[in-house]
């Protein structure tokens, strides 16, 4: 045996006979009492009224999803007086680790809040004399752990099937005495043992760290321990300085709080509170703390619900706002305007409340980050980002940590990734020596950046974390590491690394695919509000300038936050519990109605009373006559309609001036050809509109990944229960019915008059169990790369796998469209689809073409068992012959089509543009200083340059040009010229 595993394992005894009992010496017990709250968590003035009933230690507490307060009284003896005495609790946690199950914010009997209690931070603190404190206790349930089966189906996610039967026992509570001085002691051991176990290190330091802990150990004899005695042999190993080629560390206290996942909202807001009660009295016991908190709402949580705390964390100038989002949302499945939103109201929360905005992105778990985001969070106001989920990649290693991210457009944001691989870190030297040597500028660059604090109700910094920042601020063998602001790392690190690399494009996570697709529920809410809310603001915004009615200011500002709040990186990827989806498929219908109300306010103000009818466009495009981001009266058809015609033996025709689709008797296409250029997309003998069936039993994450090897099996659903063809109003329309498994689906496919493709409606009851469904497209477009919308613009990504980053992308985001194509080809657009897949395949009789695959549903069991279940709909378009403007367009048509009212009102559109098609209008708004000015925001949707010139409607001052945050940039004047991809925000300022 090594004598260093000699030296650690004395070392491990001394610790738990000798060194730690004397940490912590109890002093006196307390009297218990309880009140079990019947229901949801009640207010502490509620509770502190209650009646309390005795409860003894060793009883069981905690119903799943319960609050129990218990009252503990008693006092500590003489002999504790002028001592620091502290309550200790332990609620029975089954395992130590940080967060994840029970957690308790303890009150003095005056109301004011005190400190948290969490597995790894269970003390709080008392003074000597008399002790009276109430404690709100949560028994939230524990979903991952030591002693829990890894991604078991359990019913404890949602409080209709978790049952009633107690989770805890309390098992401690008590009155302590701490001596400061063994706590020291504690932690000086623990930093020269890392030294010796870190195998990297240079040999003659770690044989001085062994030698000191020996001779350190040698002072104990059977007669106790000699604190003094025992450190003074530690004393020159720790005080040795840092080498000159130390790298430096800047770190500073966080908590990653999930705004919901495995526990619901309402969780979160008191978790929020638990770990700020924690750092504030972190922060009155210690001069060295900053820390960061990212996410406005959270902020607003702890504003509603503990003003008090809100108002010392906001004094406290060591506590800081970060991020500039409403919450650390995914980047990915947001639509462009939601991004900017995400960003606006963050920001402009920080501005109100904190009196500046946050210069650093501050995202460090979301699933992938799209390539639109260095140039919103440029325009938001942010100099620097902030990641490091991307080092949780499978295949590919990432190259950089600290590197020039450049987005779609050609925005750039200085990005760092902490070589520490996590967000919740703790400070230790293994943490330590392992981000110095995992740091890819190593030789280029010296500075990194470390996170500490237990996250999810770990309760965040804790008094060791601090105890070792100290230890290592100068120490041989470490980096230097230096509690301080996010924005003091950033500012140094580019200083330092002025010609850091660039990485272009999206930061492609590969891993957690499936959150693309799971909780289908999820995905239409988000989609269908972000284009609600666009015509909402719209109508309203028409509205107001010309007939002068208010703007609901206040609405729509609550209603946006609620959308924002649900695309936080849980609950839109679909992997939260059963209760916070329940939640939020509710929510998600209150925001409709609130939206729907609103638009049908506006539009029934502006297309006036009368006989007729009035078509609304609130899309970007003219539709049939009917012009962007206006309304005209409804008139007759005057097209032919479109014909649908069975054939014998099976499958049906469906023709119309510009499409003419073939269903097979199997009630798959096998044939859309578009009438002006003859062009067929499918591929010779191929099927589109197939419904395929894979397993879905990934190797981990359940609800969030799709494993590559799901492709290897796959079940074609072509069992026909009936074909039926008809012709409705203009259109001509197929109907397939079909069963599969447990399940049902109905395939609708609709041809009509003067518009490109065909429709298909996918309505599906969903009971499979880890199973997967595609829909599947065989076109015959031959090209290397393929087309997918995101934010503001698209991402191209390769349809072969030439490297191994391009096979890792076997599961890929799109927003409403995807084309493939050189550029002509074929466009699929969808109404709330995001998983995609685009692969090139060998075609019959030579050559390649092209697979196109959207995912539509999944169905894993953790962490909600009954994932998916139930009535689903998709809509797509596939439009043949189609270039990206097409694709585009159609994507714009399923998700925003023109909308039939009663009225008697055209509309003239309140901003219409001259010039280049490839600039579109995404959100036409009024300013957010309430001036009564109308914002526009313009994007080039292409990926080629764009110009227009803006004709109001409306008499208008000035024309400038505004940041995302409607803060004057420069530029002014109708004419905006616009780079491929560039956002382009302009201020119409209303003459008076
Ligand atoms: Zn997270």
């Amino acid at each position: 045996m090594h004598s260093e595993n000699i030296t650690l394992d004395r070392l491990s005894r001394a610790i738990r006979d000798r060194i730690q009992p004397a940490l912590a010496t109890p002093v006196a017990d307390l009297t218990v009492t309880a009140w079990h709250v019947p229901g949801e968590p009640v207010p502490a003035e509620v509770a502190f009224a209650a009646e309390y009933a005795p409860f003894a230690i060793g009883e069981r507490w905690g119903r799943p999803w319960g609050t129990t307060w218990f009252r503990m009284r008693g006092a500590s003896p003489p002999s504790a007086r002028g001592r620091r005495v502290e309550l200790m609790i332990d609620f029975g946690w089954t395992d130590r680790m940080p967060g994840f199950q029970a957690e308790a914010l303890a009150y003095r009997a005056d109301g004011t809040v005190i400190k948290a209690i969490e597995p790894y931070n269970n003390w709080v603190p008392v003074g000597d004399g008399e002790v009276d404190v109430y404690v709100e206790a949560a028994a939230n349930p524990q979903f991952f752990g030591h002693n829990i089966v890894e991604f078991w189906p359990s019913p404890l996610g949602d409080p209709l099937t978790a049952g009633d039967e107690p989770l805890y026992r309390l098992a401690e509570a008590r009155l302590v005495v701490r001596d400061e001085a063994v706590a020291g002691l504690l932690l000086d051991l623990d930093t020269v043992a890392g030294l010796v176990r870190e195998e990297s290190l240079d040999p003659t330091l770690r044989a001085l760290a062994t030698a000191a802990l020996d001779r350190a150990l040698d002072t104990l004899d059977g007669q106790g321990l000699d604190v003094k005695a025992m450190r003074a042999p530690l004393a020159p190993v720790l005080e040795a300085p840092a080498t000159a080629s130390a790298q430096r560390i800047s770190a500073m206290g966080h908590a990653h709080i999930d705004s919901a996942w495995l526990w619901p909202l309402r969780e979160s807001r008191r978790k929020v509170a638990r770990t700020v009660a924690n750092v504030l009295q972190l922060m009155d016991e210690n001069d060295d703390l900053i820390h960061v908190m990212s996410a406005a709402q959270h902020w607003e949580w702890l504003r509603e619900d503990h003003p008090a705390l809100f108002e010392r964390a906001v004094a406290a100038s060591r506590f800081l706002p970060v991020g500039g989002q409403w919450v650390e949302s995914d980047t990915v499945l947001p639509g462009g305007e939601a991004m900017v939103r995400q960003f606006a109201e963050g920001q402009w929360y920080f501005r109100e409340h904190f009196g500046a905005i946050s210069r650093v992105a501050w995202l460090p778990d979301s699933f992938g980050y799209s390539g639109a985001l260095p140039q919103i969070v440029r325009q938001a106001g942010i100099d620097y980002f902030l990641t490091q989920k991307i080092s949780w990649n499978r295949v590919n290693r990432f190259p950089h940590h600290t590197l020039e991210w450049v987005g779609i457009d050609g925005t750039s944001v200085f990005t760092h990734f902490p070589p520490v691989d996590t967000y919740n870190g703790e400070l230790t030297v293994r943490e330590l020596t392992y981000a110095a040597g995992n740091f890819r500028e190593k030789g280029r660059a010296t500075r990194s950046l470390l996170p500490f604090g237990y996250g999810d109700g770990g309760g965040g910094p804790t008094r060791e974390m601090l105890a070792r920042a100290a230890r290592a601020a100068d120490m041989e063998g470490l980096p230097r590491v230096r509690v301080e602001a996010p924005e003091e790392f950033f500012d140094a690190a580019r200083a330092e690394y002025p010609d850091a690399p660039q990485w272009y494009g999206e930061l492609y996570l590969e891993l957690h695919r499936g959150t693309l697709t799971t909780q289908a529920a999820m995905k239409r809410g988000n989609r269908h509000s972000e284009h609600l809310v666009r015509a909402a603001e719209l109508w309203a915004t028409t509205a107001a300038v010309t007939l002068g009615r208010e703007y609901p200011y206040a609405e729509l500002r609550n209603l946006w936050r609620t959308v924002l709040l649900l695309q936080f990186h849980d609950i839109l990827p679909g992997s939260s519990i059963a209760w916070v989806h329940r939640q939020a498929r509710q929510t998600y219908g209150e925001v409709e109605a609130g939206l729907t109300a609103l638009i049908d306010d506006a539009q029934a103000a502006l297309a006036g009373d009368g006989p007729g009818a009035v078509v609304f466009n609130a899309g970007p495009i003219a539709v049939t006559g009917t012009p962007a981001g206006g309304a005209i009266p409804a008139a007759p058809v005057t097209q032919s309609p479109a014909t649908a015609t069975a054939i014998d033996g099976g499958g049906a025709r469906l023709a119309s001036d510009r499409t003419v689709v073939t269903l097979a008797a199997d009630g798959t296409i096998s044939s859309i050809v578009d009438v002006a250029t003859g062009i067929e997309a499918v591929t010779p003998g191929g099927r589109a509109g197939l419904l395929q069936l894979h397993p879905d039993y990934p190797a981990h994450w359940d609800a969030w990944d799709i494993d590559g090897n799901y492709r290897a099996t796959v079940e074609d659903v072509v069992d026909v229960r009936s074909i039926t063809v008809t012709e409705t109003g203009d259109a001509a329309v197929a109907v397939v019915e079909r069963a599969f498994g447990a399940s049902t689906a109905r395939q609708s496919f609709t041809v009509r008059p003067g518009q490109a493709g065909v429709d298909v409606l996918i309505e599906v009851d969903w009971q499979e169990r880890q199973r997967l469904l595609k829909l599947a497209f065989d076109v015959d477009v031959h090209a290397d790369r393929a087309r997918f919308e995101t934010q503001f613009g698209h991402v191209t990504r390769a349809t072969h796998e030439n490297t191994s980053w391009d096979a890792a992308r076997f599961e890929v985001a799109a927003h409403r469209w995807v084309h493939v194509g050189e550029p002509v080809g074929v466009a699929l657009a969808n109404d709330a689809t995001y998983g995609h897949e685009v692969r090139r395949v060998s075609r019959p009789g030579g050559g390649m073409a092209t697979s196109l695959r959207a995912t539509l549903l999944r169905s894993p069991q953790f962490p909600d068992p009954q994932t998916d279940r139930g009535a689903h709909e998709f809509r797509f378009a596939l439009v043949p012959a189609a270039r990206p403007a097409d694709a585009i367009a159609a994507g714009y048509r399923l998700n925003l089509p023109p909308v039939r009212r009663p009225g008697s009102h055209g509309v003239a559109p309140l901003v219409a543009q001259d010039g280049d098609g490839n600039v579109l209008i995404e959100a036409v708004k009024l300013a957010e200083d309430r001036s009564g000015d109308v914002i526009v925001r313009l994007y080039e949707a292409e990926g080629v340059p764009g110009r227009v010139t803006l004709r109001p409607s409306f008499a208008v001052g000035a024309i400038t040009r505004t940041d995302l945050l409607e803060r004057p940039v420069e530029g002014d004047g109708p004419v905006v010229t616009l780079r491929p991809f560039q956002i382009v925000t302009v201020r119409l300022h209303r003459e008076p």
